[in-house]
């Protein structure tokens, strides 16, 4: 199978990351999610919905909330692969993106819109879906509004009204650790540095 070089390849370099290479990509019937909290020169989150075999993703500078009259931004980054759901690490300085990774949350999720794929939500810039994680649950949408000229694509992500809605909920504040290894992102970064 011929493989094209992505831009997830291309902006990084493999000998020094230990973020996945990847290359795998198959059809799921229970799609995956995870949102990263990434402690970057600009931390943010990354959420990130398996589509298509790939984790289609954005950067979310706040992180989600569970308070449904909050919108909070979302920016396109590149598709990464299904491998990246699991990893929680530290990027090296110097490197793309460089600073601590951790699985802030993961799970299964579904697509809600009966009337289309995810894929083709996606390209319609309309996403409205399920999610089964640790910390976030029920329904979310994630729109897109459009860009100004010349930048990337801005997209809002929003807790739908529903039994899992909570405005005085503070996840990303109040629950702060890693479903993978009980770390948060600060103590990663303080044992890569030793
Ligand atoms: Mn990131």
């Amino acid at each position: 199978v011929a493989r094209t070089t992505s831009e997830y390849e291309r902006r990084r370099d493999f000998r020094r990351t230990p973020e996945p290479r990847g290359g795998r990509r198959r059809a799921s019937r229970r799609p995956r999610f995870v949102v990263h909290e990434h402690r970057a020169r600009s931390p943010h989150y990354d959420l990130r919905l398996e589509i298509d075999g790939a984790l289609a993703s954005w950067a979310v500078p706040k992180g989600p909330s569970t308070d449904p009259r909050v919108r909070r931004l979302a920016v396109p980054t590149e598709d990464h692969p299904l491998e990246y759901a699991d990893f929680e690490g530290v990027i090296p300085a110097g490197e793309y993106g460089a600073g601590a990774v951790i699985v802030w949350d993961r799970g299964r999720y579904r697509n809600l819109r009966e009337d289309c794929s995810l894929a083709r939500a996606r390209r319609e810039g309309k996403l409205s879906f399920w999610l089964e994680g640790e910390k976030l649950r029920g329904a979310w949408a994630l729109v897109r509004t459009g860009r100004a000229r010349g930048e990337r694509e801005r997209w809002l992500l929003v807790k739908q009204r529903d039994e899992h809605a909570d405005a005085r909920r503070r996840p990303t504040s109040t629950e702060p650790r890693s479903v993978l290894s009980g770390r948060t992102s600060a103590e990663l970064q303080a044992e890569a540095e030793g």
